[in-house]
């Protein structure tokens, strides 16, 4: 095992919190600070595809997660009036995990977090680093607070627009807008639904998904046109606008999302970027959303992000130096984390240049294919 006794890990989403978890179960002591005062997670629906599930199984929350979510083995494809196209059967990675499943995006945080607590990882909130220095075989860090301390490695795992990366690769890229946007709102399941329904429309696509007995959450992609930006008390209209035309169910959740679901209304653009290998300099590394930012359109970088946490874990356990560890974390993460930004963008492309539908699902099937490998 590399000589890492202590690790400061910046950014309590589900990178880092997944890393802190496998780290205090080797017994590496942690602090998880985390810039915001109430650790919060905001309330959209998340999907956690077969291989998400195999990476929560090795964490040790699946079942908490799979009971409080739901989950299912088939993707139905509808065109825009709801006339069936075709079905993706999704089967599971091994007998004991579901082929694929959804919960709320806070009830995954309280999981995660729950177990990062009470296995000793220390978290400070509203806290960030003020200062890095390169102390040889460890890192000096300062922080908002005042204190300072003495790490064998700094995790960063502070996101999209992390921080971080600016500072130890100032000539990182940065994110990019792919031009769609994304609309989602939770919404009451209606009689009989049970598994992912796609609406494909022209230039843009309605999907849902199960995240508990009772609800589901919705997404609507679209191509961005002029300026993308919405008033937050303007986006329930906008969506609504938005979902004219598609059939289905989906007139019945059209009525809500300006009335009684009006609240859940999430609007954003889409962002991607991937940080050219290697993701770490010295004794600092990033990981998840701040190394490599996806699309929604594989439901895959919370996935790709909690790997990330496992295998960092896996390979200082493994090899013998800091430097070795990390460059076999580069050699298993890279190029799955490029496949599924490549991939996620061109679906993107697809949706707004009028692809073929079936064209569209057979790469999601067969980049989903390629994820269910072993990492
Ligand atoms: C619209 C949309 C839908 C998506 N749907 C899915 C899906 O269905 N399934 C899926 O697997 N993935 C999905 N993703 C991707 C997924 O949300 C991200 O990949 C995942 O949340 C990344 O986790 P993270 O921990 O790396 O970053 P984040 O979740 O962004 O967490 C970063 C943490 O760092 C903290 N932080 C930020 N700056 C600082 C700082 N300076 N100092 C200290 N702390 C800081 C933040 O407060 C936050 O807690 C979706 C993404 C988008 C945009």
């Amino acid at each position: 095992m590399a000589a890492i006794d202590k690790v400061l890990i910046v950014g309590g989403g589900v990178a880092g919190m997944s890393c802190a978890i496998q780290m205090r179960k080797r017994g590496i002591e942690v602090d998880l600070i985390d810039i915001d005062a109430n650790w919060r997670s905001y309330g959209a629906g998340i999907t956690v595809t077969g291989p998400t599930l195999r990476a929560l199984q090795t964490i040790g929350v699946l079942n908490e997660v799979t009971a409080a979510g739901a989950t299912w083995n088939n993707m139905k494809v509808l065109n825009q009036a709801g006339e069936y196209l075709t079905d993706v059967q999704l089967a599971p990675l091994a007998a004991d995990l579901p082929a694929t499943g959804g919960i709320m995006r806070p009830v995954l945080h309280r999981i995660l977090s729950a177990k990062t607590v009470a296995l000793g990882a220390r978290v400070r909130l509203a806290t960030t680093l003020t200062d890095l220095t390169d102390a040889g075989d460890q890192v000096q860090a300062s922080f908002s607070d005042g204190s300072t301390s003495r790490y064998d490695l700094v995790v960063g795992a502070d996101g999209i627009f992390s921080r971080l990366r600016e500072r130890i690769f100032p000539q990182a890229p940065k994110p990019t807008f792919t031009g769609q946007v994304i609309y989602r709102v939770v919404a009451e399941r209606p009689p009989g639904f049970d598994c992912t329904h796609f609406f494909m429309g022209a230039d843009s696509k309605v999907g849902f998904n199960p995240v508990s007995p009772t609800h589901m959450y919705m997404f609507l992609l679209h191509r961005a046109e002029g300026d993308p930006r919405i008033d937050p008390a303007r986006q329930p209209e906008a969506l609504y606008a938005a979902m004219q035309g598609f059939g289905g169910f989906v007139p019945q959740v059209r009525e809500t999302v300006r009335t009684t679901n009006a609240h859940s209304v999430n609007y954003r653009l889409l962002e991607v970027l991937l940080m050219p290998s290697p993701w770490f300099e010295g004794r600092v590394v990033l990981i998840g959303d701040a190394a490599h930012a996806t699309t929604p359109h594989l439901a895959s970088g919370a996935g790709m992000a909690i790997e990330d946490g496992l295998v960092l874990v896996e390979e200082l356990a493994a090899q013998a130096t800091v430097p070795e560890a990390l460059d076999r974390f580069m050699q298993r993460r890279f190029e799955r984390c490029r496949l599924v930004i490549e991939n996620s963008v061109e679906l993107g492309r697809l949706e707004m240049e009028h692809g073929s539908p079936m064209v569209h699902a057979n790469l999601m099937a067969s980049t989903m294919q390629t994820l269910r490998q072993p990492i």
